[in-house]
Protein backbone atom coordinates (compact mmCIF):
# COMPACT_ATOMS: atom_id res chain seq x y z
CA UNK A 1 0.00 0.00 0.00
CA UNK A 2 1.47 3.70 -0.92
CA UNK A 3 1.93 5.85 2.30
CA UNK A 4 0.52 9.21 2.78
CA UNK A 5 4.13 10.21 3.37
CA UNK A 6 4.96 8.86 -0.22
CA UNK A 7 2.75 10.28 -2.34
CA UNK A 8 3.68 13.24 -0.79
CA UNK A 9 7.36 12.47 -1.48
CA UNK A 10 5.94 12.26 -4.84
CA UNK A 11 4.23 15.22 -5.74
CA UNK A 12 7.50 16.58 -4.22
CA UNK A 13 9.78 15.68 -6.72
CA UNK A 14 7.83 16.14 -9.14
CA UNK A 15 7.56 19.81 -7.71
CA UNK A 16 10.96 19.90 -7.67
CA UNK A 17 11.54 18.53 -11.17
CA UNK A 18 10.31 22.15 -12.65
CA UNK A 19 14.08 23.20 -11.67
CA UNK A 20 16.29 19.98 -13.18
CA UNK A 21 17.51 22.12 -16.55
CA UNK A 22 18.96 24.86 -13.91
CA UNK A 23 21.28 22.22 -13.83
CA UNK A 24 21.52 20.42 -16.74
CA UNK A 25 21.88 23.53 -18.63
CA UNK A 26 25.24 24.05 -17.38
CA UNK A 27 26.39 19.89 -17.30
CA UNK A 28 29.27 19.23 -19.09
CA UNK A 29 28.81 17.89 -22.49
CA UNK A 30 32.98 17.18 -23.14
CA UNK A 31 33.44 14.78 -20.60
CA UNK A 32 37.06 16.70 -20.54
CA UNK A 33 38.14 16.47 -16.44
CA UNK A 34 39.27 19.93 -16.73
CA UNK A 35 36.56 21.26 -18.32
CA UNK A 36 35.50 25.09 -17.19
CA UNK A 37 32.02 23.81 -16.38
CA UNK A 38 33.95 21.96 -13.39
CA UNK A 39 34.95 25.37 -12.17
CA UNK A 40 31.35 26.72 -11.74
CA UNK A 41 29.21 26.84 -9.24
CA UNK A 42 25.68 24.85 -9.20
CA UNK A 43 23.28 28.08 -10.30
CA UNK A 44 21.19 28.21 -6.64
CA UNK A 45 24.07 28.41 -5.45
CA UNK A 46 25.88 31.02 -7.39
CA UNK A 47 22.53 32.73 -6.42
CA UNK A 48 22.92 32.48 -2.49
CA UNK A 49 26.20 33.78 -2.67
CA UNK A 50 25.75 36.86 -4.46
CA UNK A 51 22.77 37.77 -2.24
CA UNK A 52 25.45 37.16 0.69
CA UNK A 53 27.88 39.21 -0.66
CA UNK A 54 25.56 42.01 -1.76
CA UNK A 55 24.47 42.21 1.89
CA UNK A 56 27.65 41.96 3.85
CA UNK A 57 28.88 44.97 1.35
CA UNK A 58 25.31 46.84 2.05
CA UNK A 59 26.01 46.21 6.42
CA UNK A 60 29.44 47.29 6.06
CA UNK A 61 28.28 50.40 4.06
CA UNK A 62 30.82 49.81 1.58
CA UNK A 63 28.66 50.23 -1.87
CA UNK A 64 27.79 54.03 -2.45
CA UNK A 65 24.75 54.77 -4.56
CA UNK A 66 22.82 57.07 -6.74
CA UNK A 67 19.40 56.07 -6.23
CA UNK A 68 17.16 58.68 -5.47
CA UNK A 69 14.67 57.05 -3.31
CA UNK A 70 14.39 53.88 -1.36
CA UNK A 71 13.00 51.93 -3.43
CA UNK A 72 15.88 51.61 -5.66
CA UNK A 73 18.77 50.58 -3.32
CA UNK A 74 20.95 47.89 -3.62
CA UNK A 75 18.62 46.65 -0.81
CA UNK A 76 16.38 46.08 -3.20
CA UNK A 77 18.77 44.19 -5.59
CA UNK A 78 19.39 41.75 -2.69
CA UNK A 79 15.70 41.13 -1.78
CA UNK A 80 15.19 40.06 -5.77
CA UNK A 81 18.48 37.90 -6.28
CA UNK A 82 16.86 36.42 -2.95
CA UNK A 83 13.46 35.58 -3.95
CA UNK A 84 15.27 34.27 -7.45
CA UNK A 85 17.39 32.02 -5.03
CA UNK A 86 14.00 30.74 -3.01
CA UNK A 87 12.04 28.89 -5.83
CA UNK A 88 12.21 25.63 -4.94
CA UNK A 89 9.22 23.57 -7.05
CA UNK A 90 6.89 24.30 -9.68
CA UNK A 91 3.71 22.85 -10.92
CA UNK A 92 1.70 23.83 -14.07
CA UNK A 93 -1.55 22.29 -15.25
CA UNK A 94 -2.03 23.26 -18.38
CA UNK A 95 -5.63 21.20 -18.63
CA UNK A 96 -6.89 23.68 -16.58
CA UNK A 97 -8.55 25.63 -19.02
CA UNK A 98 -9.54 22.53 -20.98
CA UNK A 99 -13.97 22.68 -20.15
CA UNK A 100 -14.12 19.51 -22.25
CA UNK A 101 -12.29 17.35 -20.07
CA UNK A 102 -11.22 15.05 -23.04
CA UNK A 103 -8.15 14.20 -21.40
CA UNK A 104 -10.37 12.56 -18.70
CA UNK A 105 -11.66 9.90 -21.30
CA UNK A 106 -8.85 10.17 -23.72
CA UNK A 107 -5.20 8.94 -23.27
CA UNK A 108 -3.69 10.44 -25.84
CA UNK A 109 -4.97 14.17 -24.87
CA UNK A 110 -4.07 13.30 -21.26
CA UNK A 111 -0.17 11.98 -22.57
CA UNK A 112 -0.07 15.21 -24.12
CA UNK A 113 -1.66 17.57 -21.18
CA UNK A 114 0.99 15.85 -18.97
CA UNK A 115 4.00 16.42 -21.46
CA UNK A 116 2.94 20.05 -21.83
CA UNK A 117 2.05 20.66 -18.36
CA UNK A 118 5.82 19.28 -17.60
CA UNK A 119 7.38 21.59 -20.27
CA UNK A 120 5.25 24.26 -18.67
CA UNK A 121 6.65 23.94 -15.18
CA UNK A 122 10.45 23.91 -16.33
CA UNK A 123 9.55 26.60 -18.69
CA UNK A 124 8.17 28.87 -16.06
CA UNK A 125 10.41 27.90 -12.99
CA UNK A 126 12.90 29.16 -15.42
CA UNK A 127 11.06 32.73 -16.26
CA UNK A 128 10.52 33.21 -12.61
CA UNK A 129 14.00 33.37 -11.86
CA UNK A 130 14.91 35.24 -15.20
CA UNK A 131 12.57 38.19 -14.27
CA UNK A 132 13.33 38.61 -10.59
CA UNK A 133 17.02 38.31 -12.04
CA UNK A 134 16.22 41.09 -14.65
CA UNK A 135 14.44 43.51 -11.53
CA UNK A 136 18.18 43.02 -9.61
CA UNK A 137 19.57 44.30 -12.46
CA UNK A 138 17.68 46.77 -13.76
CA UNK A 139 17.67 48.55 -9.50
CA UNK A 140 21.77 47.40 -9.89
CA UNK A 141 22.21 50.00 -12.81
CA UNK A 142 20.13 52.41 -11.48
CA UNK A 143 22.09 52.28 -7.97
CA UNK A 144 25.54 52.32 -9.97
CA UNK A 145 26.88 55.92 -9.51
CA UNK A 146 29.48 54.94 -12.80
CA UNK A 147 26.19 53.83 -14.85
CA UNK A 148 24.83 57.58 -15.90
CA UNK A 149 20.97 58.49 -16.17
CA UNK A 150 20.73 59.05 -19.87
CA UNK A 151 18.96 56.34 -22.04
CA UNK A 152 16.93 52.83 -21.42
CA UNK A 153 17.94 50.81 -18.13
CA UNK A 154 19.11 47.62 -20.83
CA UNK A 155 21.10 49.55 -22.95
CA UNK A 156 22.78 51.51 -19.96
CA UNK A 157 23.49 48.53 -18.24
CA UNK A 158 25.31 47.18 -21.72
CA UNK A 159 27.15 50.77 -22.25
CA UNK A 160 28.25 50.59 -18.33
CA UNK A 161 29.21 46.83 -18.44
CA UNK A 162 30.89 46.96 -21.75
CA UNK A 163 33.72 49.50 -20.04
CA UNK A 164 34.67 47.14 -17.40
CA UNK A 165 37.41 45.50 -19.45
CA UNK A 166 39.80 45.63 -16.47
CA UNK A 167 37.42 44.30 -13.63
CA UNK A 168 36.05 41.29 -17.10
CA UNK A 169 39.28 39.99 -17.57
CA UNK A 170 40.09 39.17 -14.02
CA UNK A 171 36.88 37.18 -14.30
CA UNK A 172 38.13 34.41 -16.68
CA UNK A 173 34.80 32.38 -17.04
CA UNK A 174 33.25 35.47 -18.03
CA UNK A 175 33.71 35.09 -22.07
CA UNK A 176 32.66 31.15 -21.51
CA UNK A 177 29.85 31.53 -19.82
CA UNK A 178 28.66 34.64 -21.88
CA UNK A 179 29.39 32.57 -24.99
CA UNK A 180 26.96 28.99 -23.49
CA UNK A 181 24.38 31.55 -23.03
CA UNK A 182 24.90 32.76 -26.99
CA UNK A 183 24.92 29.34 -27.41
CA UNK A 184 21.89 27.93 -26.03
CA UNK A 185 19.59 30.85 -27.98
CA UNK A 186 21.20 29.73 -31.23
CA UNK A 187 19.99 26.35 -31.02
CA UNK A 188 16.49 26.87 -29.33
CA UNK A 189 15.56 26.15 -32.56
CA UNK A 190 13.57 30.16 -33.96
CA UNK A 191 12.96 30.18 -37.23
CA UNK A 192 15.30 32.55 -39.01
CA UNK A 193 13.27 35.20 -40.00
CA UNK A 194 12.13 35.37 -36.09
CA UNK A 195 13.18 38.57 -34.06
CA UNK A 196 14.96 37.17 -31.95
CA UNK A 197 17.17 34.73 -35.01
CA UNK A 198 17.35 38.83 -36.73
CA UNK A 199 18.81 40.19 -33.21
CA UNK A 200 21.21 37.83 -33.28
CA UNK A 201 22.43 38.44 -36.36
CA UNK A 202 22.99 42.12 -35.42
CA UNK A 203 24.69 41.40 -32.14
CA UNK A 204 27.02 39.35 -33.89
CA UNK A 205 27.39 41.86 -36.55
CA UNK A 206 28.00 44.71 -34.20
CA UNK A 207 29.81 42.82 -30.99
CA UNK A 208 31.86 39.93 -32.49
CA UNK A 209 32.47 37.13 -30.61
CA UNK A 210 36.30 36.88 -29.62
CA UNK A 211 36.99 40.44 -29.52
CA UNK A 212 38.49 41.25 -25.70
CA UNK A 213 37.37 44.66 -26.31
CA UNK A 214 33.44 43.82 -26.98
CA UNK A 215 33.18 41.04 -24.30
CA UNK A 216 30.70 43.60 -21.91
CA UNK A 217 29.03 45.23 -24.37
CA UNK A 218 28.25 41.65 -26.47
CA UNK A 219 26.84 40.22 -23.14
CA UNK A 220 24.60 43.37 -21.94
CA UNK A 221 23.36 43.98 -25.77
CA UNK A 222 22.61 39.90 -25.35
CA UNK A 223 20.74 40.35 -22.13
CA UNK A 224 18.84 43.24 -23.86
CA UNK A 225 17.57 41.53 -26.94
CA UNK A 226 16.76 38.77 -25.35
CA UNK A 227 14.39 40.35 -22.37
CA UNK A 228 12.84 41.91 -25.00
CA UNK A 229 11.72 39.28 -26.93
CA UNK A 230 10.92 37.58 -23.40
CA UNK A 231 8.85 41.12 -22.33
CA UNK A 232 7.63 41.57 -25.72
CA UNK A 233 5.19 38.30 -25.61
CA UNK A 234 7.21 36.26 -28.41
CA UNK A 235 8.40 33.48 -26.69
CA UNK A 236 6.16 30.48 -25.81
CA UNK A 237 6.55 27.34 -23.95
CA UNK A 238 8.31 24.66 -26.10
CA UNK A 239 5.67 21.67 -26.80
CA UNK A 240 6.62 18.37 -25.87
CA UNK A 241 6.02 16.92 -29.15
CA UNK A 242 9.18 18.95 -30.62
CA UNK A 243 11.36 17.78 -27.94
CA UNK A 244 14.12 16.04 -29.30
CA UNK A 245 16.93 16.84 -31.41
CA UNK A 246 16.90 18.73 -35.12
CA UNK A 247 18.70 18.22 -38.06
CA UNK A 248 20.64 21.37 -37.44
CA UNK A 249 21.79 20.39 -33.87
CA UNK A 250 18.82 22.66 -32.11
CA UNK A 251 16.84 21.51 -29.47
CA UNK A 252 13.28 22.93 -27.98
CA UNK A 253 14.50 22.47 -24.48
CA UNK A 254 17.21 25.38 -25.55
CA UNK A 255 14.11 27.28 -24.97
CA UNK A 256 14.36 27.10 -21.03
CA UNK A 257 18.15 26.87 -20.58
CA UNK A 258 18.60 29.66 -22.07
CA UNK A 259 17.13 31.63 -19.09
CA UNK A 260 19.61 29.96 -17.13
CA UNK A 261 22.50 31.06 -19.58
CA UNK A 262 21.42 34.83 -19.29
CA UNK A 263 20.50 34.65 -16.00
CA UNK A 264 24.21 33.85 -14.74
CA UNK A 265 24.90 36.55 -17.36
CA UNK A 266 22.88 38.91 -14.91
CA UNK A 267 24.72 37.87 -11.44
CA UNK A 268 27.90 38.26 -13.34
CA UNK A 269 27.00 41.59 -13.98
CA UNK A 270 25.78 42.47 -10.86
CA UNK A 271 28.95 41.15 -9.00
CA UNK A 272 30.69 43.75 -11.61
CA UNK A 273 28.37 46.74 -11.01
CA UNK A 274 29.03 45.97 -6.94
CA UNK A 275 32.45 46.18 -7.26
CA UNK A 276 32.61 49.38 -9.04
CA UNK A 277 30.21 51.01 -6.58
CA UNK A 278 32.74 49.86 -3.79
CA UNK A 279 33.36 53.24 -2.29
CA UNK A 280 35.82 53.12 0.08
CA UNK A 281 39.52 50.94 -0.06
CA UNK A 282 38.50 47.89 1.71
CA UNK A 283 41.74 45.60 2.79
CA UNK A 284 39.30 43.14 3.82
CA UNK A 285 35.63 42.44 5.08
CA UNK A 286 35.57 41.50 8.81
CA UNK A 287 34.73 38.33 10.41
CA UNK A 288 31.39 37.18 8.81
CA UNK A 289 29.83 33.94 9.43
CA UNK A 290 26.58 33.13 7.25
CA UNK A 291 25.80 29.77 7.22
CA UNK A 292 28.84 27.35 6.60
CA UNK A 293 31.03 30.77 4.66
CA UNK A 294 33.38 32.13 5.89
CA UNK A 295 34.26 35.39 4.40
CA UNK A 296 36.46 36.37 6.95
CA UNK A 297 40.13 38.26 5.49
CA UNK A 298 38.88 38.63 1.95
CA UNK A 299 38.39 41.45 -0.22
CA UNK A 300 35.18 42.52 -1.66
CA UNK A 301 37.05 42.31 -4.74
CA UNK A 302 38.21 38.70 -3.98
CA UNK A 303 34.70 37.96 -3.19
CA UNK A 304 32.80 39.69 -6.31
CA UNK A 305 35.29 38.35 -8.50
CA UNK A 306 34.85 35.20 -7.42
CA UNK A 307 31.24 34.21 -6.24
CA UNK A 308 30.42 31.94 -9.59
CA UNK A 309 33.22 29.60 -8.38
CA UNK A 310 33.00 26.51 -6.60
CA UNK A 311 34.74 25.79 -3.90
CA UNK A 312 38.26 24.43 -4.69
ZN1 LIG B 1 32.92 20.04 -20.63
Amino acid sequence: MVTRFEIWKEIDQEFKEALSPATKAFQCGCGKPDCWLGRVRPLREHLAEVYKIANLCIREDIVSSAASNTESSWDGVAYHIQMAASLDGLKADTAYTDDSGSYLYCDSVDDFENAHSESASKYMAALIIFNFLWSAYELAVKCSPGAGDRGKTGARARDYIGGMHVNIQKMPLFPHLLELAIAHCRRAGDSDDSGIAVELKKLEAKYPKGNPDCVGLRAGEYLRMFRNHIAHGADKVPYPDDWGWMDDGCNPIFKIYRFYGASRLILLSIQLMLLASVEKPVDCLPDYECGSEDYNGKTPEELLLGAHLARA
